[in-house]
């Protein structure tokens, strides 16, 4: 329903470049042109957290994640076109665009031929009464779609955090501490998908709640990557 009446409202153009969209695009958010300037994120990388390596010695990203948390991977960087895309999807009331980020995380190869589940990162009440939607839910639900693997919404979260934006790794982790709990019983293998990696302290804690709770492989991906500048 929403979807439709988003569909008459708006005109048929790309959000990005405002050229009009061709009539296969007409579904879409973003033009093609604009998806393919969207640039991935590609190896050589830390195989575990997909984070590129510029330096020797193990990887400080990820040697405090839950050991279930095995491979994270993350479709394009969080540059221009694709830091508007999130934009949109979080707090432009639009997530109709999930279908266009969704098929940038098509992109991603995760080492499971095993049956997984999606499992959507979910949003603090107060935030999902404030947007109206869970924005990595319309993530999954556009992903789920595509790779045609079910959704189980078994993360529910304990209690609220404070937003992400300007902590150092170190302070996101303790800020998410104990963030999660499960619901019900989760899959013993399991995707946590979300809209954008920073410092993978939120799908670090995520993993943590599916582990404790008996999930034994758990495997991340998000549509965007965040270049963190002063992280060595
Ligand atoms: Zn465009
Ligand atoms: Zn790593």
């Amino acid at each position: 329903m929403t979807s439709a009446v988003e569909q008459l409202l708006l005109p048929a153009e790309c959000l990005l470049c405002h050229a009009l969209l061709a009539e296969r695009d007409a579904g879409r958010v973003v033009c093609p042109v604009c998806r393919h300037r969207w640039r991935a994120v590609r190896p050589p990388w830390c195989e575990r957290c997909g984070q590129p390596e510029p330096h020797f010695g193990p990887c400080r990203l990820c040697a405090e994640w839950p050991a279930a948390l095995t491979v994270v991977r993350s479709a394009v960087w969080l540059t221009d076109g694709a830091r508007e895309a999130v934009h949109a999807l979080k707090y432009g009331g639009l997530p109709r665009i999930a279908d266009d980020l969704a098929a940038a995380i098509t992109g991603v190869t995760l080492p499971t031929d095993e049956a997984s589940v999606l499992v959507p990162i979910p949003l603090a009440p107060k935030r999902l009464r404030e947007r109206g939607y869970n924005q990595s839910e319309a993530l999954a639900r556009a992903l789920s779609r595509l790779w045609r693997i079910p959704i189980v919404d078994v993360l529910v979260r304990s209690r609220e955090t404070a937003t992400q934006t300007a902590l150092t790794p170190e302070t996101r982790l303790a800020n998410v501490a104990g963030a999660f709990r499960t619901s019900t019983r989760p899959p013993p293998t399991a995707v946590l998908v979300d809209d954008v990696f920073t410092t993978g302290a939120t799908l670090a804690e995520a993993a943590r709640a599916l582990e404790q709770a008996g999930a034994r492989t758990i495997f991340g991906v998000t549509f965007g990557r965040a270049v963190i500048p002063d992280f060595t």
